[in-house]
């Protein structure tokens, strides 16, 4: 036959030029990220229109595709690696964790089971428990990485779920009495416990969101009333989420008391801690997730504020022999005679499983233990310093007290009577936050709290100094 034998590569010198640009490329765009606006200011459909409609058929080089790139694409995007992105949480592309990628990319193994690729299953093992010890939780948590929280929180739920020993896996949820089932949470929760309940079969209405304090965490009052109302009507508690670090304030919920009760109750208790967890790698900030040791999961992000590339997040649990029960299914064409501990494909929905392990790895041992607190450190001084600027103002007011690298504050208009007039203040502050992003020089994103509209400014990129949030300041 003509076409046997054509391969895809001839060799791999053009590759080896291309990779050399891209990289110098990579160095170049890391070194200068004030070249680019922050906030892509392109319009919907503008990168689309720049495209043919069908792709080349005999290929393009990659100096070509290189000067596409940067004409038709980077333009269209936003730069999550600027130093002044303090919108949602501001995350970054370590050049270690980069060059983790890059070799994973480049060995583009398949860790589904142990045999797979045995480095990607036992570097992840390693990994996660460095990560754990560093966060100063207990050497019986067993962790798995997977792409987000939101899929580690529905894993999670899962497990939960299961462990009420209503037969779900073999029975199903339908055609049989089941009693309602809920979960409990703040009413600050990310979205993804709720989606993670609609996925589970509990409904929206099996989600139950407890009210928050004026520092925007869980009222326990009001948890152990929801939960007792909820047995006495028949219901079946299924879990807690405390979460450690909420998407709006940063705010923590009381976990210490959360798990005296979830212990009490024999209620699962999940701590999303996807954000906050990180800064529990310093010792003198740990105390805020006491009570941690004893949940049944948790989530920690390492691609939010642990300087690792998207996408990277952890879930470690108590219970692994419960969400091996939950997902474990092994056909046989995936049967092994190995003795191999852990296939991790037995932890979650997921057969495959790209090598997230690599740019974990590759952070936490280039930069050290030490320099990743010193860069969160930093990070915090300034948001609380921040903080301070802001609420020195007379016409600035913060909505939430500071907390992590996390700072919510408005602009204040005063009516006739010196009251705040609520309408003006949105408005002025939404016009702010409008002209601070289309100045490309940086990127805030918004919340509401108790009806009130803020600015929410998040630090946490490794990049960031004093001077990009002085800049920031001077539109005020
Ligand atoms: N939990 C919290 C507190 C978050 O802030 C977020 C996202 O910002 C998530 C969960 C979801 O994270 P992911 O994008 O990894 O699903």
């Amino acid at each position: 036959m003509k076409n046997e034998g054509t391969t895809l590569d001839p060799d791999t010198e053009e590759f080896r030029k291309a990779g050399h640009q891209l990289v110098d490329w990579i160095a170049e765009y890391l070194g200068h990220p004030e070249r680019h606006a922050v906030l892509s200011q392109v319009s919907p459909g503008d990168v689309k229109a720049q495209f043919a409609a069908s792709p080349s058929r005999h290929g393009k080089s990659y100096e070509l595709l290189a000067r596409e790139f940067e004409e038709k694409i980077l333009p269209g995007v936003t730069h999550w690696n600027h130093p002044a992105f303090f919108a949602y949480f501001a995350i970054t592309g370590s050049q270690a964790g980069i060059l983790g990628e890059l070799l994973s990319a480049a060995l583009n193994i398949n860790g589904m089971l142990w045999k797979t690729s045995p480095a990607a299953t036992e570097l992840e093992t390693v990994a996660l428990g460095w990560l754990r010890d560093a966060l100063g939780l207990p050497s019986s948590f067993f962790g798995i990485i997977n792409d987000t929280a939101s899929i580690n929180t529905f894993l999670a739920l899962a497990a939960a779920r299961e462990s009420l020993g209503l037969s779900i896996r073999r029975e199903g949820m339908t055609g049989r009495e089941l009693p309602r089932l809920k979960v409990y949470c703040s009413d600050q929760t990310h979205s993804s416990i709720e989606k993670a309940a609609l996925a589970l079969g509990f409904g929206s209405n099996g989600v139950v969101k407890i009210a928050t304090d004026e520092s925007f965490r869980m009222r326990i009052d009001l948890l152990v009333d929801a939960i007792a109302r909820d047995r006495r009507e028949g219901a079946l508690p299924v879990a807690v989420v405390a979460t450690t670090g909420t998407t709006s304030t940063a705010a923590v919920d009381p976990v210490e008391a959360i798990v005296e009760i979830t212990e009490r109750e024999r209620i699962w208790l999940h701590v999303d801690a996807a954000y906050g967890g990180s800064i529990a790698i310093i010792p003198e900030f740990r105390g805020f997730w006491r009570g941690v040791e004893r949940a049944d999961s948790m989530v920690i992000n390492p691609h939010k504020w642990l300087f690792t590339p998207v996408d990277c997040s952890v879930l470690y649990t108590r219970r692994p022999d419960v969400l091996k029960e939950t997902f474990s299914l092994v056909p046989e064409y995936l049967k092994t005679t190995d003795s191999a501990e852990i296939n991790y494909m037995d932890y979650g929905l997921q057969l495959g499983r790209r090598f997230r392990a690599l740019k974990l790895w590759m952070v936490i041992e280039h930069y050290g233990i030490e320099h990743l607190q010193e860069v969160i450190r930093g990070h915090i001084a300034m948001a609380r310093r921040l903080g301070e600027n802001l609420e020195a103002r007379e016409d600035v007011e913060l909505l939430a007290p500071q907390s992590m690298g996390v700072v919510v504050f408005r602009k204040i208009v005063r009516d006739s009577s010196g009251g705040v007039d609520e309408m003006a203040s949105e408005r002025l502050t939404s016009d702010l936050l409008s002209t601070m992003n289309a100045s490309g020089k940086l990127f805030v994103s918004h919340t509401r709290l108790r009806d009130r509209y803020g600015i929410r400014v998040a630090v946490g990129n490794g990049a960031t100094k004093w001077e990009h949030l002085e800049a920031l300041l001077k539109f005020l």
